[in-house]
């Protein structure tokens, strides 16, 4: 069934699920119903012989590298998506007797803090939702309470399009939700007490999460929690502790290997700036486009703006999906529109949609 939808090449900038990198689908294509000879599927074998270890361990290590994971601390393959974290971190981290600051900059830094209220007492440390343009707090504004548990940050508010480029000094432990930029520059793991992502931005499919820990954290973490709740079970069981996800960590494996071969996060960052400053140059170019984030704050990952009305919206939208560019309406919540160019986003989609808007704005 060769249709016109598998050989349609378009600039894709969906922004989650969001787009692989090319070679890893043409990888997982051919591997799909044989798995290096095997005559099976690498999703028909069992999560714990020795052909799935490989993949399994694989990523792990793949993502030590790349990040520079130091000793003390573990990776974590787990379920339930960046949003089974909101949950997981404050049942193994606080208590109804303690208090987590959390630093709301956006929709998914609200979410997070929504649900540790449920299991314990949340300070917010800052609350920058509601300000226009979109931006991250200062540092003199950041209220932190006295004995915190740990601190919760959003590295990157993937609806508003702003990222931090340096990160607070706590101390508490930091966590931060990387859902929607991980592997997408350098972070000094060792400042924080635990990372954590959803695969289907920046490492794969949606199904995994990848959590980086430090280890005396965890070992801090409630210990009357079922074990499917426990990162520290997690942990000793190798993130095997039920099935995996294999197909997704098989996935996070192949879009590892890539960036490894890209030459590491430290090249993709490179990329990644050189991939947003186009749009950006673009944006700036006239007062005719309107940015929803302050310049200060401007994520690399999501770059957002809006256009004098939203019918002149829609005119963008369907001018663009007409020339290939597609999924560029912003979130539901926010509306204008949204360039999502994650890892696997090529340079010469991100040109092209500057040119477009250069077009669009003389032309109308
Ligand atoms: C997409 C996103 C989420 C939600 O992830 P799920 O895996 O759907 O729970 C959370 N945080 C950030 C920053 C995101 O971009």
């Amino acid at each position: 069934m060769a249709s016109a939808a598998t050989t349609k090449n378009v600039y894709n900038f969906n922004a989650g699920p969001g787009m692989l990198p090319q070679p890893v689908m043409k990888q997982a294509q051919e591997e799909f119903c044989n798995y290096q000879g095997t005559g099976m599927s690498i999703m028909e074998m069992s999560h714990r012989g020795p052909i799935y270890s490989e993949v399994h361990n694989g990523a792990i290590e793949n993502i030590k590298k790349l990040l520079a994971v130091p000793d003390n601390y573990e990776v974590l393959l787990l379920q339930g998506g960046a949003q089974g974290q909101f949950a997981m971190i404050p049942m193994n981290f606080l208590t109804p007797e303690t208090t987590a600051d959390y630093i709301q900059t956006g929709t998914w830094g609200k979410k997070a803090a929504n649900e540790a209220q449920v299991v314990g007492n949340v300070n917010i440390v800052a609350d920058t939702i509601k300000d226009r343009p979109a931006r991250l707090p200062n540092a003199d504004e950041l209220n932190w309470s006295k004995d915190a548990a740990y601190v919760h940050m959003t590295s990157n508010e993937t609806i508003s399009g702003i990222q931090w480029h340096t990160f607070p000094k706590t101390q508490a432990p930091l966590i931060a939700d990387m859902t929607s930029d991980i592997l997408s520059r350098p972070i000094a793991i060792d400042t924080f007490g635990a990372v954590y992502a959803s695969a289907q931005k920046n490492l794969g499919a949606a199904g995994v999460t990848v959590v980086i820990m430090n280890k005396d954290f965890m070992a801090s973490g409630n210990k009357n929690l079922p074990a499917m709740f426990r990162y520290s079970e997690h942990a000793e069981q190798g993130s095997r502790y039920n099935t995996p996800p294999t197909y997704p960590i098989y996935l996070l494996y192949l879009v590892t290997q890539w960036a490894l071969e890209q030459g590491g996060v430290a090249a993709i960052e490179k990329h990644n700036h050189t991939k947003a400053q186009v749009i950006y140059d673009a944006l700036d170019a006239s007062d005719f486009y309107k940015p929803t984030a302050a310049k200060k704050d401007r994520s690399w990952m999501n770059v957002t703006f809006r256009l004098e009305s939203e019918e002149l919206e829609n005119q963008f939208l369907k001018e663009a999906e007409n020339q290939g560019m597609v999924a560029l309406k912003g979130h539901r919540s926010v509306g204008g529109i949204r360039a999502s160019i994650y890892n696997a986003f090529p340079i010469e989609g991100a040109q092209a949609l500057a040119a477009f808007m250069k077009d669009f704005a003389a032309k109308h």
